[in-house]
This record gives C-alpha cells, sequence and structure tokens, in this order.
C-alpha cells in the first residue's frame, strides 16, 4: 500500500516507507515508565506521522523499512501510523525512496527559516519582471509582495510571473532572509495553484504580539523620543548612498536628490520600538511635496517635532531584524481615526 492510499482507520497495513525522522520519549503511565517512539515516514506518495511502541534499535533515520501489521488512525484530525508489538519492522539495506514532501500550511507571520520549505497562501502585488543575461541566456525574476492576513513579505519567483491582485497557494515555498527581513521565492520544485476566493486584510498589532520580522502591519502609538539628527539628508541620485560632504565618492559627477531621514521611538502601551521613517512616510503626513522640500529643508526637524514628538500615530511598517531585536521601517504614517481606535478596541480584547 501506498502512503495517499491510507484513509482513516485501516489495520494490518504493509507498507515500503523511509524513515525521515525518529525521536524516542519516556512517559509515565498507570502501569509505570515506559519508552515509545515518534517521527515521520514517506514514499513516493507522501507523509504520514508514526508512533511506535517498539521499534527495532539498528534503524534509524535514512533508512528503508518494510513494515507489515502496522495500524492507521485518526488522530487531531491527521492521519497517524502506529506501530505495536504486532509489527514487523525489516530494514531494507540499499534501498532507497525518493519521498514526496508535504509541506506545512503556514501564516507569513509565522515563517521561520528553521521550516525553509513551506506552503503559504497569499495575495501578490507590486510584481515586476526584471532581465538578467548569463552566459548568453536571457531569463526574468520576478519580484513583488505576497500578503496574508497576518503579515506582508517579499516575494521572487524565478521564470514564472504571478498576477497582480490574484491569491496564489504555494506549495513547497522557500523562506529566506533579504535586508533583515524574511521573504518568500518560488523555485523549480514550488506548486503554484491560483485560488478563487478574494483576501481582504488589516493587520492591526500590538508590538507585544510580534516577534518576528513581518510586513505591512499597522500599529498604533505614542511617538516618546525623536531623533535629533531627523532631517534633510542628501543622497546620490545614481547609488542612492546618503552623502556627508555632498558628493558622492563613486559618482562625483552625478546629480544629488534631496531626502527625510527621520528616527523616533513608537510605544502602543504594551512595548516601544525604534523606527525610521523616509521621505514616502513622512513627506504625505506633513504634507509637502517632492518640489517642496528645498524651501522646507530647514524646517522639516521643528515640522517633525510639531507634528510627530508626543503624538498618537497610526503606522503602517514593516519590522526589521537587528542583532538583539526588532525595528521599524516605516511605509505610512497618518492620524489616528475613529475606525482605528475602535479596531484596536478588538484587538485589545
Ligand atoms: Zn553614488
Amino acid at each position: 500500500m501506498k502512503i495517499d492510499e491510507i484513509h482513516g482507520e485501516t489495520p494490518n497495513l504493509e507498507l515500503k516507507v523511509k524513515i525521515l525522522s525518529l525521536s524516542r520519549r519516556e512517559t509515565t503511565t498507570s502501569r509505570g515508565e515506559t519508552v515509545y517512539y515518534y517521527g515521520l515516514v514517506g514514499d513516493e506518495t507522501g507523509v504520514l506521522p508514526y508512533t511506535a511502541w517498539e521499534f527495532p534499535a539498528p534503524i534509524k533515520a535514512g533508512d528503508t523499512v518494510q513494515i507489515k501489521y502496522a495500524r492507521s488512525r485518526v488522530y487531531n484530525e491527521r492521519i497517524r501510523l502506529y506501530f505495536d508489538s504486532k509489527t514487523e519492522i525489516l530494514l531494507k539495506p540499499g534501498e532507497d525512496i525518493e519521498v514526496k514532501r508535504t509541506y506545512k500550511e503556514t501564516k507569513l507571520m509565522d515563517l521561520s527559516l528553521k521550516n525553509p520549505f513551506v506552503t503559504v497562501t497569499g495575495k501578490i502585488s507590486n510584481m515586476a519582471g526584471k532581465e538578467y543575461s548569463k552566459a548568453g541566456n536571457t531569463f526574468t525574476i520576478y519580484n513583488g509582495f505576497i500578503e496574508d492576513d497576518t503579515s506582508r513579505v517579499r516575494i521572487s519567483s524565478f521564470g514564472q510571473p504571478l498576477e497582480n491582485g490574484k491569491i496564489y497557494r504555494l506549495v513547497g515555498a522557500r523562506v529566506s532572509e533579504f535586508n533583515k527581513q524574511l521573504e518568500i521565492s518560488i523555485g523549480d520544485k514550488t506548486e503554484v495553484y491560483p485560488e478563487n476566493e478574494d483576501m481582504d486584510f488589516e493587520r492591526y498589532y500590538k508590538l507585544f504580539e510580534v516577534d518576528n520580522p513581518a510586513g505591512g502591519i499597522t500599529i498604533l502609538g505614542f511617538i516618546i523620543t525623536l531623533g535629533t539628527k531627523s532631517g534633510i539628508i542628501k543622497r546620490c541620485s545614481e547609488c542612492n548612498k546618503p552623502l556627508s560632504t555632498g558628493v558622492c565618492p563613486d559618482h562625483p559627477d552625478k546629480p544629488t536628490k534631496l531626502d527625510i531621514f527621520s528616527y523616533f521611538t513608537l510605544d502602543d502601551g504594551t512595548r516601544y520600538i525604534q523606527c525610521i521613517a523616509g521621505k514616502k512616510a513622512v513627506m504625505p503626513f506633513l504634507g509637502i511635496k517632492e518640489e517642496d522640500l528645498p524651501r522646507v529643508a530647514g524646517d522639516i526637524y521643528r515640522m517633525l517635532e510639531d507634528r510627530l514628538y508626543g503624538h498618537a500615530v497610526r503606522v503602517n511598517a514593516d519590522f526589521i531584524k537587528n542583532e538583539d531585536d526588532l525595528s521599524l521601517r516605516v511605509n505610512a504614517i497618518s492620524a489616528i481615526t475613529r475606525e482605528d481606535i475602535e479596531k484596536d478596541i478588538k484587538v485589545s480584547q
């Protein structure tokens, strides 16, 4: 029998599988101390968890075995295999099985480098392709965002575009780290399924709830400090580097451009966090436009002090993973609305 043919409770199963993991645990029952084993087995059709009351000592993870007189039961809505004293587990030396991996359905907030392959479902936005040439071949890498009701993260896809505004289920997507955040990528082995449902997202969190570099999160809080060096900075128009001298060492003939750099501490009553915000977030909040920047450059700090410092605001931001903690890269700042407060109360309850 193959793993994908097992449904519900079945006695006397005979299977040829690979032991994917094997753990031993001691437990105390009414009959005293007992030992049992548990882990995962798989074959070409799938993977199942097992519990074994007896397990032949020489067999270890990675071995292929023939199993007779096992049974299956449904436990926690999932099929599980049970091996007991009647079950025969026979080592098949030199035999290997290509196991079809199953990937755990994971919310974007729960992505972790510890589980590098997962199944995620989310809505795609801002996806655009960029062509690269290598050894005479041209290929396209698509970059954008994927979001669900818990977080928004970057997604990249090699050669395969996804449609903006559509929901996809991605089986066997890869989790990696990019620019201090987690990223999803689609490779050759990722299965891509378009979904019909639509999703709408409002991701309100309290700071203490977030311990993962999640993105596109709304936080309501008070700005309790404003960095004294916040204000206008110059950047190279070519490489975007901030320039302390006003001239880029790598591109001395290129023009410079103005940006706003601001940093502050946001406190939402559960925790406080360091934030940085650039002109994309700050200009709309202060009600100034790109062409106003040269004229108001000297006033920016005073405007920030006036409008941000000591005020309650709503920020939409990405959490950034630093060495020891998280900070926020702010995408947008706005005044708190009545609707925000109602949602905040809901989150707090
Ligand atoms: Zn430069």
